[in-house]
């Protein structure tokens, strides 16, 4: 299997993307196209399930076009995906029902504040490991259910399918044979009982969804289809599957409980391997399956912040400070500290582990002395505070045994060897960041690999994992404490604004 390829699909909220890649790890070709949003009223946020299919369909035909030599040995397909986003299709034709709901969107959050008021949280955290709140699958699916006519009749008598996005293009793949997805995936959708790892009938009948909607769940290394031969010139097996979320934490081989990945994209998502058991967070963190092999769940802590490298953009496209992101660093290195000046890049609201939706963003600590540098290494350093407050979450809610020393960082933002510098000295760990950049797709791979023999064991793919970069921290205690002291009062500035 030595000239083996493995193909990652990898369709996130911005774009959908094909990358080939050697098991080594190496990009052979990528494919990519960007994909819209559309925002019919305040706070509604859909993409149009037609683009999704087609794009991740033409990246694909154009990976394999570039790298026709390679071709022949694709031992597998992995798909990786924006998670939660939400189709209704049906069974015959394929129509999607109604636009993808994404993620984002925030339309049913009267329904999760009338649930939430009835006492409805602490047994859907339970059970799902998961906060009631609209990011998640279920009330995307009652709203479908309830607002377009017709179609809760048609999904109560099983002419329909739900389905995440990796569950949509692997029906489409495989011609509408497989209605599948992974315990990553089913796991965000607030429908899946993730200790039990099966659909929970209670949850089902509180959210008033019909169960023939629901797709069969598969380990993240599975047969779970082949593609229909006129797709893609020759069928492919699919061995791959994981949200986007957790295919990172594979990409970046984090296999040992208190192995941490970050990524530091448009937003920032943590997640610490917590091992074999599931374990609900007192911090409001998420539980969720880290990946399922062989049968065996392992189980991680997810925090996520709404806004990171967002606030590089917004200093570039709103203030104007800097042309392109790149250049935010030697602005950052221009004066010699923050001179009191705190960004709380609260933008969209705060994430974990405040969960904070109707927060505003805050610059504070503003004197005549301030500059654009200031505010830029504010953001910069915001990063690293808001990574703080997770890991001190991820910290109180994990075994001592699990004690993380070492963060794995990707995502646009660890360009900013600033950013990763100071983010090492405030967490006062060790940041790796490695040489395969892509971890997302290439976890998708990597599982594929998996599945297809390419890799025998994980061990495998921790073998491949290569270091790029290494910080360690090399500031005074008495120097981050009093910094992470200042952020504290530029937060609680914060959430005293929302009183
Ligand atoms: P996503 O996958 O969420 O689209 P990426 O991982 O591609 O995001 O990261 C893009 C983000 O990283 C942008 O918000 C951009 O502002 C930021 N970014 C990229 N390079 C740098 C840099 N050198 N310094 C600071 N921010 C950067």
């Amino acid at each position: 299997m030595s000239n083996a390829t493995l193909l990652a699909i990898d369709q996130g909220t911005t774009s959908s993307r094909a990358i080939l890649f050697s098991p080594g790890g190496e990009i052979l070709a990528l494919k990519q196209k960007e994909l819209a949003l559309q925002t019919p009223h305040k706070g509604w946020v859909e993409q149009s399930p037609v683009d999704i299919w087609e794009d991740t369909l033409w990246a694909c035909r154009g990976v394999i076009e570039s790298a026709h030599d390679r071709v022949a040995n694709i031992a597998a397909i992995g798909i990786t995906n924006q998670r939660e986003t939400t189709i209704i299709w049906d069974r015959k034709t394929g129509e999607p029902v109604y636009n993808a709901i994404v993620w984002q969107d925030r339309r049913t959050a009267d329904l999760c504040a009338k649930l939430k008021d009835a006492g409805f949280e602490q047994i859907i955290t339970d059970k799902t490991g998961l906060l009631l709140d609209p990011y998640f699958s279920a009330t995307k699916i009652a709203w479908i259910l309830d607002n377009v006519p017709g179609v809760r009749d048609r999904a109560q008598n099983g002419d329909l399918a739900f389905g995440t996005i990796d569950c949509f293009l692997l029906w489409k793949l495989t011609g509408g044979k497989t209605h599948t997805t992974d315990v990553t995936n089913a796991s965000r959708t607030l429908l899946y009982n993730t200790r039990e790892q099966k659909w929970d009938e209670a949850l089902l009948e509180l959210f008033n969804i019909p169960a023939a909607l629901l797709p069969e769940v598969k380990d993240n290394a599975a047969t779970f289809g082949t593609t229909q031969a006129n797709l893609l010139g020759a069928s492919y097996t699919i061995g791959g599957m994981a949200g986007d979320q957790h295919a990172a934490l594979i990409g970046q081989a984090c296999f040992e409980p208190g192995m941490v990945k970050s990524t530091y994209g448009t937003g920032c998502f943590a997640l610490m391997n917590i091992g074999t058991e599931f374990k609900t967070s007192q911090n409001r963190l998420l539980t969720t399956p880290a990946y399922r092999l062989n049968g065996e769940i392992t189980y991680a802590l997810e925090g996520s912040i709404f806004t990171a490298g967002a606030a590089i953009q917004w200093l570039r496209d709103n203030l104007g400070l800097f042309e392109d992101a790149a250049q935010s660093e030697a602005l950052a290195r221009s004066v010699p500290d923050n001179n009191q000046v705190y960004f709380v890049p609260a933008f969209t609201g705060l994430g974990a582990p405040y969960w904070e939706p109707e927060a505003k963003a805050m610059i504070t600590g503003l004197s005549r002395e301030s500059t654009g540098a200031h505010i830029t290494r504010a953001a910069l350093e915001a990063q690293a505070y808001q990574s703080c407050d997770l890991m001190q979450a991820m910290h109180a809610d994990s075994d001592a045994a699990h004690a993380m020393n070492v963060i794995r960082a990707d995502g646009g933002l660890v360009a900013n060897e600033f950013m990763c510098q100071f983010l090492a000295d405030m967490l006062d760990r060790t940041v790796e960041i490695p040489a395969v950049t892509e971890t997302t797709a290439w976890g998708a791979a990597a599982l594929a690999g998996l599945q297809s023999g390419v890799f025998t064991e994980l061990d495998d793919i921790t073998q491949n994992w290569t270091l790029a970069r290494r910080y360690t921290p090399q500031m005074q205690s008495s120097e981050r404490q009093a910094l992470f002291k200042a952020w504290k009062t530029a937060i609680h500035s914060t959430l005293q604004g929302l009183i």
